[in-house]
């Protein structure tokens, strides 16, 4: 813990750890519905939808790291245990038991709603209380923009590759 660092953050310290505990556990989540939907995935377009979710998926471990790193700056340990996950969740975990892709990028795109409504949520929350954090939520937020873009032009690709 950098004890200055910690300081600048002020009296809503221990309520910014705990929101980053919650975007820590939907990250990983996030993480593995990814990964594994890139697995197991199957239907027209199968290949550019793997490659797209196994991109994003390395994005969520990206953003679980950042977040992580964030959290011991201020003075906490990330979740020890996985099971801490299901209990701090915004956003949970959709399994892809219906694995075509059309239900897959439909359950994909529902997440990263969620994950955009909660960094949005996070940085209007640490705006004039934490800037370091402030700015790490916007990176992230702008990646999630993104990959809900990403899903929905996907989406749509499959409706015109599906209607030639
Ligand atoms: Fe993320
Ligand atoms: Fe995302
Ligand atoms: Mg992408």
């Amino acid at each position: 813990m950098g004890t200055r660092g910690r300081e600048i953050v002020g009296g809503e310290v221990d309520k910014v750890i705990e929101l980053l505990q919650k975007a820590y556990a939907d990250e990983w989540l996030a993480y593995y519905q990814y990964w594994i939907g890139a697995k197991v995935v199957k239907g027209p377009m199968k290949d550019a939808v793997m490659t797209e979710l196994m991109e994003h998926a390395a994005d969520e471990l990206r953003h679980a790291d950042m977040v992580a790193e964030r959290i011991i700056q201020l003075g906490d340990n990330p979740a020890l245990h996985p099971k801490q996950w299901y209990d701090m969740t915004n956003c949970g975990y959709d399994a892809p038991e219906d694995a075509d892709v059309r239900p897959l990028l439909d359950q994909n795109i529902k997440g990263e709603q969620c994950a955009i409504t909660v960094y949005n949520d996070l940085l209007k929350f640490t705006r004039d209380r934490d800037p370091v954090t402030y700015n790490m939520v916007l990176q992230i937020l702008q990646d999630e923009v993104e990959h809900e873009e990403d899903l929905q032009s996907l989406m749509e690709d499959l409706g015109e590759f599906l209607n030639r």
